[in-house]
Formats: structure tokens, C-alpha cells, sequence
């Protein structure tokens, strides 16, 4: 391709590493992360074009991606050029939209089965099959090995999850969803040997594009339609093994994983070894910090570092005998490492200061909702400048929707009720929330 030559950009509102979509605090770049991983290397290329060519802003997102923002205009072409020189594009790149694959952490690293390979696989699937390039960009697969740190409350158009830490574990699936925790979630669908898993996927991404209708870009839109009975029959006509269906499936819950396990030190599988997990602050880095995090990745977890769908990272292959440091070191560069820090259990999007949809500025107000928290952390807050919910995936145990500069409506998640939850008080300034954030009987645990 010829250094002048503009770069193919498909339509869409979501921003990608090639189509950086403008906001009111300058343009957004988003680099997708196979895994949430990146090495030392890597960051210090992501840290030195957000300083060259942004105001040096970064976010952590929760599908443990990295974007940049505040990106100057007229240098967008060049700044994805300098992103697929440094190795952070797709191979094809029309793949780039499409490698929306969710994966734990600590994949590889804990006790549950080592989905590494799998997750490999599954992403070649997606970049190396063009007509998969026209997935929606918000198209997302989730592949659970069991671990115990992992995020389950985000929905996903496909998800599987290993049925049991054997070395060769059956895969539940099911569509448009989570796995299972409790009794009364919707069960899988069926299950399929690991081997199986790639097959599986392939045949469910061809089917839902073979039956997708106009405007049908979601797993979600076809099981409205279709239901899950004839989708499953659809899918076994496909696949040349049968599908697992019955007790196995029937009664399978994933056993819940650790609350707060993307923070501190945690032992892994391999001898000797610890993963050091740290948040970001409201989700929010900036270039001097990832170079920070760059060399303390080089000083002690070989270069490697993990981002998380918490908006945090983890450093992995720490030596134990390091951990503590580690873990210091990332408190020092302003990371939180604690569940108890109220910062740890608020997040907030963009708000007002960097979109224009934005109705209150939910950064500023998180800080002060955290300093007025600092004695009694709620079990989980989120902020969001309007109904869109960019900044979580998942619904908060406690939402604050903002309808006006400082105002707010508060929801706590109920179970069979849709959206936010239930509404607990309108129209609230922030000092009010707080009040009732920090009242007894209001949940402190995940
Ligand atoms: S939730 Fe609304 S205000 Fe917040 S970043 Fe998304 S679109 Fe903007």
C-alpha cells in the first residue's frame, strides 16, 4: 500500500484501529488486544503515538482493549499507520472490527483448563475467514476456561464455558448471553468436546449470517426470531457430530468466580509464579503512566501485561518472592490495588467532558462520589452521562443516570427487571446519591 494511500475504513460509529471516530474531546482510536494482551514493547509504542499525535490520554476498556483519545485531526491515517507498523492491526484488515473475543485474564494461568490454544484458534477463525470481516463490529464471542477470575456478567452473541477443569473438558455454549450462575438463568444450549469448539463457531458464525435478515446484526435479533429450538436444529443439521444436549447441560451452573480477583496478588498454576492485578482510576491512563507500566513489565513479568474487561491490568509470571513490589510499585504509578478503595467499585464513561451526548461530567462526579464513599464503598457504582451505557457492558449493582449537570437518577440491578433496575430516587445531586449510597443496608460486597 502507498504511504499516501488513505486506509480502508468500514462505516460504523464504533472506533476501531483504522476508523477513529471523532468525540468531543478529539478522535478515539481503539486497539484491540488479542486476549487483553500486549508486550512492553507494544505499550511503548500505544504510550509514544498518543503523546505524538493525542494529548497523551488513554483508556482502558471493558473488553480489556486499549484506546486512545483526544487524537489531533488530519493525523488519523498517520497514527493507524504507525499502530500496524508497531504489530497492533489485524493481518487482513478488514479483520480489525471482528476480533472481539473475550477471554480471562488470567487464561493459562490458573488452575482451570488451559484455553490458550482454543482461544488462538478462535481467533484465526475470525481474521482469517473474510466473510466473517462483515460481523457487526459489536459482534462479541466469549470463551470461559473455568478460571476463577473471569467476567461473566458481560452478554455476548456466542459464549462457551468449560463444563469442568479436565484436561479435555466438554464446552457448554449458549447464545445472546452469560453463562448460567444460578438457578433461575437460562441454561445452555448443549456442549461439545474442546476439539469441537472450533467447528462449533465456525458453523453458528455462518448460520447466523446465512439467516440474519436486514438490520439483523446480532446473535439476540435471530433468537427473537428464530428461538432457540430451531436455531439448535438448524445448527445440529450443520455439524457433522452430535450436539450434547440434556442433563449435562440441563443442570450445569458456572460456579461463581472470585469477586475482586483482578486486584492484588493471586498464585498461578505454574510453581512459583503470582499475577499482580492493578485498576485504573475510572478506566483512564496516560502515555507516562504506560510507559511506567511498560518498564515495570520488562523489570519483573518478562514484558507481558494483561489488560482486563474491570478496566485494570495484570502483570503475570511475577515471581512470587516479586509480588509484593509489584504490586507497591503499581500503587506508586496510581493504580488501585485494593477491593476497598471506592474507586475500585465506580466506573463512569466519558461524560460531558468528552461527549456530547454526555448530560453531567461523570468523571469529575465519580471522584467526588468516591471521596464522599471513602468510609463505606457500595457494592458497585456507575456513572453514565446517558442511556447508551458505554462504560459498562454489564448492569451495576447501583446506577446513577444522569439527567442534567450533577443530576441524577439512581437504579439499584434487580433480578426481572430490564434496563438499569429499579429506580430508587430521581433527580439527585450528587451529594444526595451519596447519602443514600452510604446509607446501612446498602450491599458492600461484589
Ligand atoms: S454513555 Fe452516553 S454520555 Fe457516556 S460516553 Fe456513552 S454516549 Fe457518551
Amino acid at each position: 500500500m502507498h504511504e499516501s494511500s488513505v486506509l480502508p475504513v468500514r462505516p460504523s460509529a464504533c472506533p476501531g484501529l483504522l476508523r477513529i471516530v471523532p468525540s468531543r474531546d478529539g478522535g478515539i482510536c481503539r486497539i484491540k488486544l488479542p486476549c487483553g494482551q500486549l508486550d512492553a514493547r507494544a505499550a511503548r509504542a500505544i504510550a509514544q503515538a498518543a503523546k505524538r499525535h493525542a494529548d497523551g490520554m488513554l483508556e482502558a476498556t471493558n473488553r480489556a482493549n486499549l484506546q486512545i483519545r483526544g487524537i489531533h485531526a488530519g493525523i488519523e491515517n498517520t497514527l493507524s499507520r504507525e499502530l500496524l507498523a508497531a504489530g497492533l492491526g489485524p493481518r487482513e484488515l478488514a479483520a480489525d472490527d471482528v476480533r472481539n473475543l473475550l477471554v480471562s485474564p488470567a487464561l493459562g494461568l490458573d488452575m482451570a483448563f488451559d484455553a490458550r490454544r482454543l482461544a488462538h484458534q478462535l481467533l484465526d477463525l475470525l481474521e482469517d475467514t473474510p466473510r466473517f470481516h462483515s460481523l457487526s463490529p459489536k459482534f462479541g464471542i466469549q470463551l470461559d476456561g473455568g478460571e476463577a477470575l473471569a467476567m461473566l456478567e458481560h452478554p455476548n452473541d456466542i459464549w462457551l464455558s468449560a463444563i469442568s477443569d479436565a484436561a479435555a473438558p466438554l464446552f457448554a455454549f449458549g447464545l445472546a448471553g452469560c453463562p448460567p450462575r444460578n438457578e433461575t438463568d437460562r441454561p445452555a444450549l448443549a456442549a461439545v468436546t474442546a476439539e469441537q469448539v472450533p467447528l462449533l463457531v465456525e458453523t453458528l458464525l455462518h448460520l447466523f449470517l446465512d439467516l440474519a435478515g436486514d438490520g439483523q446484526t446480532r446473535m439476540r435479533h435471530l433468537r427473537e426470531t428464530l428461538g432457540d429450538k430451531t436455531l439448535l436444529e438448524h445448527l445440529q443439521q450443520r455439524l457433522p457430530f452430535a450436539l450434547q444436549l440434556g442433563p449435562v447441560v440441563d443442570n450445569w451452573r458456572r460456579p461463581a468466580p472470585t469477586a475482586f480477583a483482578h486486584l492484588g496478588i493471586h498464585p498461578q498454576r505454574q510453581p512459583d509464579r503470582a499475577m499482580v492485578g492493578a485498576g485504573f482510576v475510572l478506566g483512564r491512563l496516560d502515555s507516562t503512566l504506560l510507559l511506567g507500566l511498560a518498564d515495570l513489565a520488562e523489570r519483573f513479568s518478562g514484558g507481558q501485561l494483561r489488560l482486563t474487561p474491570w478496566q485494570s491490568l495484570i502483570l503475570p509470571d511475577v515471581a512470587q518472592s516479586d509480588a509484593a513490589v509489584v504490586l507497591a510499585a503499581l500503587a506508586n504509578l496510581g493504580l488501585m490495588t485494593e477491593a476497598a478503595q471506592p474507586l475500585s467499585r465506580i466506573v463512569a464513561c466519558s461524560g460531558s467532558s468528552g461527549c456530547a451526548r454526555g448530560l453531567a461530567d461523570t468523571k469529575a462526579d465519580a471522584l467526588r462520589l468516591a471521596e464522599r464513599l471513602r468510609h463505606a464503598p457500595p457494592a458497585g457504582v456507575h456513572l453514565c452521562g446517558c442511556p447508551r451505557s458505554c462504560a459498562a457492558a454489564h448492569v451495576a449493582p447501583y446506577t446513577l443516570l444522569a439527567v442534567a449537570d450533577g443530576r441524577y437518577d439512581l437504579f439499584r440491578r434487580a433480578d426481572g427487571v430490564a434496563g438499569f433496575g429499579q429506580p430508587l430516587a430521581r433527580n439527585l445531586s450528587l451529594d444526595a446519591a451519596g447519602d443514600l449510597l452510604a446509607a446501612p443496608g446498602v450491599p458492600t460486597d461484589a
